[in-house]
């Protein structure tokens, strides 16, 4: 049987915009000592826009933002949603073809008779091109100023950096500083780079060792598992593909109301603003109904 005080939880739940699972949902809440944040759409609003793009020598930065352009035109991702949307605002689309891409990696195109790769580092590497020195040193330069850098390859050849920003959520902070005050340990994860990632977390007050960066969509979960492993207990909040097998790995998974329906499918809890106040509010939540039962 169920005890009252746990349906009555999540009848209240519903009221405040959380989504809860089953009444079980609420007791594994309560025991959560670490909460697992998604940087892109969770913490951040995950609506990237390009600020700048440049060219190696023999391309031309407008080039670069065309290529890149029809070769993201067949990924959701949000990084390939602004660099379209930037592409578009500077020319027409070009056409593509041989559309493949990796989860947390990158995509590949080709376009006008030319293959183009666009993604992070490992990615331009698995397609035969490395970086000069000179090349990684403006890499990371566009990072430590805050930027997601997407590295643009043509026939085998880098030509050039599409950099884009994203901005935090104005919930995101105070959010942070409760689940903090609540006794819990916030922890940031995201394939972004260590830079960005860094500055992400010191503009929302986390420590900048409970930041995971550089995490491909395998490692989410594989995160969760070794806080498991020293004997934490893990809620996960995200909102993409990508964070569905962490969420199913978490002891607490939470989606976000505007996140992908395999994230959702994959949680606990769904939280239905877009806000991760609601994470606080949830766990806040379960300790008072199991209080009152007990
Ligand atoms: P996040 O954890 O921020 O949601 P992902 O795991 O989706 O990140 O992606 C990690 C990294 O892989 C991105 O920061 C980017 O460098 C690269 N990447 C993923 N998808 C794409 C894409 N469609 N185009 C270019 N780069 C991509
Ligand atoms: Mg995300």
């Amino acid at each position: 049987a169920t005890p009252i005080g746990l349906l009555v939880g999540t009848g209240r739940g519903a009221q405040l915009g959380i989504l809860i699972r089953g009444p079980q949902v609420l007791e594994d809440t309560r025991k959560v000592d670490t909460v697992l944040l998604d940087k892109t759409g969770t913490v951040t609003e995950g609506n990237l826009a390009v600020t700048s793009t440049t060219a190696a020598d023999g391309f031309a930065e407008s080039t670069v933002l065309a290529l890149a352009g029809a070769a993201e035109s067949n990924s959701e991702h949000p990084i390939a949603q602004a660099i379209v949307a930037a592409a578009k605002a500077d020319g027409d689309l070009l056409g593509s073809s041989d559309f493949s891409s990796a989860a947390g990696g990158g995509v590949r195109a080709v376009v006008d008779g030319q293959t183009v790769v666009a993604g992070r580092v490992s990615w331009l590497k698995e397609n035969g091109i490395e970086l000069t020195e000179g090349q990684h040193a403006d890499l990371a330069a566009a990072q430590q100023a805050g930027a997601t850098s997407i590295m643009v390859g043509v026939d085998g050849v880098f030509a050039g950096l599409v950099n884009l920003t994203d901005t935090i959520k104005e919930s995101s902070v105070a959010a942070i500083a409760r689940l903090k005050d609540l006794g819990l340990r916030p922890v940031l994860l995201t394939g972004d780079n260590r830079a960005v990632a860094e500055l992400v977390a010191a503009k929302v007050g986390i420590a900048p060792e409970d930041v995971f960066a550089d995490v491909f969509p395998e490692g989410k979960a594989e995160a969760v598992r070794k806080l498991q492993a020293q004997g934490k207990v893990v809620a996960m909040v995200g909102d993409g593909v990508n964070d569905a097998p962490a969420l199913a790995q978490a002891d607490l998974g939470i989606a976000m109301g505007s996140g992908t329906d395999v994230a959702i499918e994959a949680a606990d809890v769904t939280i239905m603003g877009n806000d991760i106040d609601q994470v606080a509010h949830s766990i806040e939540l379960s300790r008072k109904t199991l209080g009152t039962i007990k």
